[in-house]
Parts: C-alpha cells; sequence; structure tokens
C-alpha cells in the first residue's frame, strides 16, 4: 500500500509504535494526512475519515482509501484513535467516533502525542549534541514567541525547524539532525489531548479566556495548557506571570522562589527575587539571576516586535534562548532582525498621516485590548464571530477608539455593548476601510482588531486579513 502513496516522499517523522496494528484517523486535514502517512511509513494500517467528503477525496487522491468510522463496529480491533485539533473531543459535546472510542476504552491520541513517542531513535546515539524540543503554549503570542525562538536559534547557528499549531505539522518535521532544536506552537486543543508530551523547555506565555466552549469553562482551558507541564516535566519551565494562573503554575513548578528550573516572565513588573527572572519594563528588558542583573536589552527601537504584549513574547523567547545556552549578544541581534509575523499588528501602509494596521489575530477580547492600547487614537475595524462573553472585557480600553467601525455576524451585539463608543454598523469589511479612512485624520491608526473569529465571513483569520490589506491598498492608491 505504501508504495502508492502519493505524499510519502515529503519529510516526515515515521510513527512506529503501532507497527502491525490498526490506527484510525479522524479528520485528514493537513495535520490528519500527515499522520495518515507517517503511520503508514512506520508500518500500521490507517483507517481514515471525514466528514467533510471534500476532505475524503483528497485523501484518496493521494492513495488512501477511506472507511467510514462512524458506523458501530468501525472502530473493534482498533489500537489507537487519532484525532484533529479541531474536531471537539469533550465539550460542548465528543464527535460521535470519538465518543464511542471512549466506549469501547480504545486511546485517544493526536499527532503531538505520536510525535514524542516517534522523534527519539536509536540513531540518537551517535550523536554529539542531543536534539532538544522546544514547547510554547498560551493564550495569546504563541505565534510570535515560536517563531522568534527559532529566528534566534537560526540567527544563532543553531540547526532548528518549528512546527505545531504555526504551519507545518508536526509529523511533518525532517528526522532530527545533530543538536537540534525542534520548536513547537501548541494550543490548548492539543496539549488536552496529547498522549505523551516530554519537551525539554515547556514555555507558557499568558491566560485569558478563549474557545471557552471546547474546554467546559476557565478551568478546563487552563487545565489543558498545564498538562504540557504536569504530564511534560520540562526540564526548564518559562512562565509568564502577568495573570493568576502563571504566578500559581510556577509556584507549583519550583521548590521555592531560588529555584532556577522555573524562569518567570513578566511585562511590566520587576522580578528581582527569584532564581531566574526575564523582565520588560519602560522598554527594556532584563534578565536576572540568583539576586543580580546580568543583562539588558533596549526593546524600544525593535521595530518587529512592537508594545508591552510583544515585549512580553521578547522575554519569553529570550528566557527559552538563554535556557538552551543563547548568549544575550546573539539574542540582542535576532530581536533587531525579527521582521514580526502576517496579520499581527502588522503595517499595511499609511495615507495622509494615517497609518493602517492588520491586527487580524486578534481574535478575541485580550489580544485585541493589547492592540487597541498600543495606539494613541484609533478608527477601529471589529466583529465577526463573537466569543462568549462578547466585548464587556474590553471597555475599560476604549479609551483610544475615537469611532468603532462594526463588521460581521457580532456587528448588533457589539454596538449594544458599546453603548455612547461612538460606532457605525458597517457589516462589510469594504464598507468599513471606506467609512473609517474618510473619517479618520492625520496621527489617527485604522485599525482591525476584530476581538472575533473569523469564521462567519471567511475560512480563517488569514483571509480575513488579506481582505483588510487589499481594501486598505486600494484606498491608499
Ligand atoms: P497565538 O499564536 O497565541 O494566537 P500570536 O502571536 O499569533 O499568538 O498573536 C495573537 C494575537 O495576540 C495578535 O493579535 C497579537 O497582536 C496579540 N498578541 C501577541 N502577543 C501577545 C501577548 N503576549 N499578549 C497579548 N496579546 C498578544
Amino acid at each position: 500500500m505504501s508504495l502508492r502513496l502519493t505524499g510519502l516522499g515529503a519529510a516526515m517523522i515515521p510513527v512506529r509504535v503501532y507497527q502491525g496494528h490498526k490506527v484510525a484517523v479522524l479528520g485528514l486535514g493537513r495535520s490528519g494526512l500527515a499522520t495518515a502517512r507517517a503511520l503508514v511509513a512506520g508500518g500500521a494500517e490507517a483507517l481514515l475519515w471525514d466528514d467533510s467528503p471534500e476532505a475524503r477525496l483528497k485523501a484518496e487522491a493521494e492513495g488512501f482509501t477511506c472507511t467510514d468510522l462512524t458506523r458501530h463496529a468501525a472502530l473493534e480491533g482498533v489500537a489507537c484513535l487519532v484525532t484533529s485539533p479541531g474536531i471537539p473531543h469533550l465539550y460542548p459535546a465528543p464527535h460521535k467516533v470519538i465518543a464511542r472510542a471512549y466506549e469501547l476504552g480504545v486511546p485517544v491520541d493526536n499527532d503531538i502525542g505520536l510525535f514524542f513517542r516517534s522523534y527519539a531513535t536509536p540513531g540518537w546515539d551517535d550523536f554529539a549534541t542531543a536534539p532538544r524540543v522546544v514547547c510554547v503554549t498560551g493564550s495569546n503570542g504563541k505565534s510570535t514567541t515560536t517563531a522568534l525562538i527559532h529566528h534566534i536559534l537560526q540567527v544563532a547557528g543553531r540547526p532548528t525547524q518549528m512546527a505545531g499549531n504555526i504551519g507545518r505539522g508536526v509529523l511533518d518535521l525532517e528526522p532530527a539532525q545533530d543538536g537540534e532544536v525542534v520548536v513547537l506552537e501548541l494550543s490548548s486543543y492539543q496539549t488536552d489531548l496529547a498522549r505523551a508530551m516530554t519537551p525539554d523547555v515547556a514555555v507558557f506565555t499568558n491566560l485569558s479566556p478563549d474557545h471557552l466552549d471546547r474546554h467546559g469553562g476557565m478551568g478546563g482551558y487552563f487545565a489543558a495548557k498545564r498538562r504540557l507541564f504536569a504530564e511534560g516535566g520540562p526540564d526548564r519551565a518559562v512562565i509568564g506571570v502577568d495573570e493568576v494562573e502563571g504566578r500559581y503554575l510556577a509556584g507549583q513548578l519550583g521548590e521555592g522562589p531560588g529555584d532556577d528550573r522555573v524562569i518567570r516572565v513578566s511585562s511590566g513588573q520587576k522580578l528581582e527575587g527569584f532564581g531566574w527572572a526575564v523582565f520588560a519594563r519602560k522598554g527594556f528588558l532584563a534578565e536576572w539571576r540568583k539576586g543580580k542583573q546580568v543583562a539588558s536589552i533596549d526593546l524600544r527601537e525593535v521595530s518587529g516586535l512592537p508594545g508591552a504584549h510583544n515585549h512580553q513574547n521578547a522575554c519569553a523567547a529570550y528566557a527559552a534562548c538563554r535556557s538552551l545556552g543563547v548568549a544575550p549578544k546573539l539574542i540582542e541581534a535576532a530581536f533587531a532582525s525579527f521582521a514580526g509575523l502576517p496579520h499581527r499588528s502588522q503595517l499595511v501602509g499609511e495615507k495622509g498621516g494615517v497609518r493602517f494596521i492588520n491586527d487580524s489575530k486578534a481574535t478575541n477580547v485580550d489580544s485585541a485590548a493589547k492592540a487597541l492600547q498600543a495606539f494613541p487614537r484609533v478608527r477601529w475595524i471589529a466583529g465577526g464571530l463573537g466569543k462568549e462573553g462578547g466585548i464587556k472585557g474590553l471597555l475599560p480600553f476604549v479609551g483610544s477608539v475615537a469611532k468603532a467601525y462594526l463588521i460581521g455576524h457580532s456587528a448588533r451585539d457589539f454596538a449594544l455593548e458599546l453603548g455612547d463608543v461612538p460606532h457605525e454598523i458597517c457589516e462589510t469589511m469594504i464598507k468599513a476601510v471606506v467609512r473609517a479612512a474618510e473619517e479618520a485624520v492625520a496621527g489617527e491608526v485604522v485599525l482591525l482588531a476584530p476581538a472575533a473569529a473569523s469564521f462567519d465571513q471567511y475560512p480563517n483569520f488569514e483571509v480575513r486579513g488579506e481582505d483588510f490589506m487589499a481594501r486598505v491598498k486600494a484606498w491608499i492608491g
């Protein structure tokens, strides 16, 4: 069978732990197909299913045959069910196939769990330096922090690969090289389900409400992220302590404040009394060890990392790279050459003294609040598929808003919540950009920071950001 599979030539970590066994794969997106290829390459029989006929066709075009896993008997004799992060496994209700696996006692895992059981091979015995894995989780800043760690390691000349929630499936990685560092971004859906997680360094950026429907509330959401530390037992934990959950986690992982297996990170707080800490205040990053400052970096002119939220990401990436032995000078040079990621505080253009910023990735209240605080006067484009709790949490941060231009499904609900804050219901991106651009005066920023998911009007936040950019470019001419 494996010879016919067209995708098998791609880079891959073969999964050998199920050699000779049947494994069911539910969800045939990027990570599902990569999982199926990796299982087949490792000698397992993969039974594939996706509720979407288009996804099944894509798998079949690659040479796989699909098996209807929703049939009652389909999971009998299956050693494991591997599922994709987009498919609910517990709340609001598990997918029918996953519920059946629970009934039968079939273990449920994901590609992250398989990766951690497959990445190390006997060939590592010949390496001078064992490969390492850094994992990044948290509510916001995961992608930026992950990409920044990867960039710093590249600048430092270390072999490195990046994957996870950030674009490349973990099982699509190249097999390890001597001394390599793999950097993985992990969402709460991924950390909630993975049956094995053994990172060398684990990073927790911050916590604010998101995806609560999938985790049964805030406690479930935090518990999902906490698994990376509790199950994973990393050698070094980098923990953002700007929320109580981070302080609780840091306290729980260390033997006391002097324990330097925990590196505490903050944007705003002075953390001088700990074994190891990295914090940013007034635009300066400082590293403290055992009561002494050992390094500092001026972040004020680092154009790829604007705003206090990005300074938090810079501290987390700095701490992770310091724990891998990278020198502060190299990290400083890498900050200066970091271009930032698209759709996060991305400058699209300027006309008549008005700047246009794309922060389409600001899909929740906390990230939108950070974006609103980064500019003195804002024409704010918001709305989409609103999240639980709406935008009440943003009201303390609307001081900078000259006017809101509301789009998408949540436009009317957001209008009600905004009350006296000037606003207009625009429905579509094109109308919102034109209205905001017409009314903006020099010195203001037209900011897309939706505080909502994109799925009512777009396939994802990237397409929403591209639509914004296209409308802005048409306006600028
Ligand atoms: P994630 O991968 O966790 O979603 P991103 O780096 O993609 O994180 O950033 C997501 C959104 O949050 C963007 O709108 C970005 O501007 C904002 N953001 C980035 N870093 C932080 C942070 N440390 N705290 C709060 N918001 C942040």
